[in-house]
């Protein structure tokens, strides 16, 4: 029998890093040693707290459904968290869901805005599941390039030129994946004024807002002059307090945006699973020192693995500022972005994410991700180096 797909599912693609995955699985199953820098996820351990408090939940019995906004103790906590480190206001009682991971947050937010025919401008390359979402609503994702010259931040002149009548969203994710570049004020300050003057609402995707380097500042969409009523803020557990596989992310919008996007949830998973969330809670009540320390061991290794890659021969580098990422430029080694990852992998046994993996925008670019051992990346800095030399290419 044919099962007939929907036509929906036709314009979704099998993600572009899995290749790379499978490809991994693949050698590592013939007993050949990767060094991984493919990962987007910290290599750290949750923070022991963090687990205590999941661990007592279960313990206490704490395993029924939750609201369908999710704990009001964590809702209090992300409105705290907000206020504070943030400047914005969000009322706990309905301004404020709590997700399975930011990956829900961004679905919920497009299936609640976008419809059929409408148009979201994505800063590319990029974090493709925005992409994807807007495909799944039946609008359509509109790449606009982040230029290596202006160091990846972007400008309201790049997207002036597609802007269309069906335009109604713009796509916001600072720190940024898979660059690192962290947009400042002035640039974000730019940019809401083209998103007011265009009536366009705002997708901000704040998750690697804690991994920020160089003493550079986090700016929210959402506190600049007018952009509170057109921003739909998300942000997560994942990656400041490594906790991926726990599921847990948030969202904040204006009450009318929260009332659509509830339902998505309602429908969907329901509520976050409950002793994630008391875990959650403990997080963002007395997570921040061991963020912190995460956050200086990440630094340590973006300088290690900045300054070895400036030294070897056909790469390029923008400084990356944020995340655990940095998107070197190889345009000089005559090799597409998918054959250097591959040359990577069987020349050096180092596993990258090609930069045709992230939407567009990025050819002749890799994204490395320095979220693995110092030891690690300095093996791999040093397997690379060698791999290089031996291509005859000259600094
Ligand atoms: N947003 C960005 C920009 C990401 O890179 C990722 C994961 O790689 C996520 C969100 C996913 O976050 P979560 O684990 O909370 O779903």
């Amino acid at each position: 029998m044919t099962v007939a797909i929907s036509d929906r599912m036709q314009h979704i693609p099998f993600s572009g890093i899995r290749k790379i995955f499978e490809e991994i699985i693949l050698r590592e199953k013939r007993g050949e040693p990767v060094i991984h820098l493919e990962i987007g996820r910290p290599d750290f351990d949750t923070p022991l707290n963090i687990k205590r408090e999941a661990q007592r939940a279960l313990e206490e019995g704490l395993v029924h459904y939750t609201s369908n906004y999710g704990l009001l103790e964590l809702r209090e906590a992300v409105a705290h968290k907000f206020l504070h480190d943030n400047g914005l206001k969000y009322s706990p009682d309905n301004e404020i869901i709590i997700t399975v991971g930011a990956n829900e947050a961004v679905f919920m937010a497009m299936m609640a805005l976008l419809n059929p025919g409408d148009q979201v401008l994505v800063p590319s390359p990029c974090w493709t599941h925005y992409y994807q979402c807007a495909r799944f609503c039946g609008a359509t994702p509109i790449p606009v390039p982040l230029k290596r010259e202006n160091r990846f931040i972007p400008r309201a002149s790049d997207f002036k030129p597609y802007l269309g009548p069906k335009t109604k969203m713009l796509v916001i994710n600072t720190p940024h994946n898979p660059t690192g570049a962290v947009f400042e004020r002035s640039a974000l300050e730019e940019l809401a004024d083209f998103v007011k003057a265009n009536d366009l609402l705002a997708l901000s995707d704040e998750i690697y807002e804690k991994l920020i380097y160089n003493g550079k500042e986090h700016v929210s969409f959402a506190s600049l002059d007018g952009m509170w009523d057109r921003t739909i803020t998300i942000n997560g557990m994942s990656k400041i307090y490594a906790m991926t596989g726990w599921r847990l992310g948030y969202v904040a919008a204006p009450k009318a945006i929260t009332e659509a996007m509830i339902k998505i949830h309602q429908y969907t998973t329901v509520c976050a699973a409950t002793f994630a969330q008391y875990g959650g809670i403990e997080a963002l009540k007395n997570g921040r020192q061991a963020g912190q320390e995460m956050t200086r061991e990440f630094d340590r290794r973006r300088q290690l693995v900045t300054k070895r890659l400036r030294a070897m021969p056909g790469i390029e580098l923008v400084e990356p500022n944020g995340a655990f990422y940095v998107l070197p430029y190889i345009g000089g080694l005559g090799m597409d972005s998918n054959a250097f990852t591959k040359f990577l992998l069987d020349r050096a046994g180092v596993a990258v994410v090609p930069g045709d993996a992230f939407g567009g925008f990025a050819e002749n670019t890799f994204r490395l991700s320095y979220a693995n051992s110092f030891e690690k990346l300095e093996d791999a800095m040093d397997r690379m180096e060698q791999a290089l030399q031996k291509l005859g290419v000259s600094k």
